[in-house]
């Protein structure tokens, strides 16, 4: 049994996604092991995170305080004609990443999921449907999961638009069956991009 700061310490690392309680222990003994090297340095990128990182107000994108409206909102090199909706903020990470997309962004924070209780009121829907009419909007490009709660939320949001006029798209197939886009490489995610079809 390990003293409780540290067993505070282990629990508080094993509820990270990716980490059991097993990497969650080893991390955990590193960080008390090494505290100047380590420990100090992982306390201080926490609070400046916990301070300073926040969701743009207009994307759901990363960005931080200073900045929002994030940089992909305010670019005025990118397509205000063409809108990407991902589930997660760490999605449009990946999208970026594949170089295949110079839209803007819309982040959903979720997906339709009886079995998680998300309805169209815990989205980002209403908001998405603000933006769009404003009416510079011409393509919705849905970028979400091809799982069945993503087939059903990329469903509601083609019924929400379709009085608005607008085309809207879904990646290509290929991507890996349930699994979302943030889990494509580059290249599946740039051919995807470059392959949508009409919903
Ligand atoms: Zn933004």
């Amino acid at each position: 049994m390990a003293a409780a700061p540290l067993d505070t310490l282990i629990r508080a690392l094993a509820r990270l996604p990716g980490l059991g309680r097993r990497s969650a222990e080893r991390a955990a003994l590193a960080l008390v092991r090494r505290p100047d090297q380590l420990l100090d340095d992982l306390v201080l990128a926490l609070q400046q995170a916990r301070q300073s990182v926040r969701c743009c107000e207009c994307c759901g994108a990363f960005t931080t305080v200073e900045v929002n409206p994030c940089v992909l909102c305010t670019d005025a090199a990118r397509d205000d004609a063409l809108l990407c909706v991902v589930e997660e903020p760490g999605d449009i990470l990946s999208i970026e990443r594949s170089g295949g997309f110079r839209g803007r962004y819309h982040a959903l924070l979720g997906k339709l999921s009886p079995a998680k209780q998300t309805g169209p009121a815990e989205l980002r829907l209403q908001a998405l449907a603000a933006r769009v009419a404003r009416g510079q909007v011409k393509e919705v490009l849905l970028a979400l999961s091809t799982d069945m709660e993503g087939d059903a939320t990329a469903g509601f949001i083609a019924e929400m638009l379709r009085p608005r006029g607008v085309r809207v798209t879904r990646l290509a197939f290929g991507l890996p069956a349930d699994s979302g886009v943030g889990y494509s490489d580059a290249l599946t995610l740039k051919r995807a991009i470059g392959g949508r079809m009409d919903v």
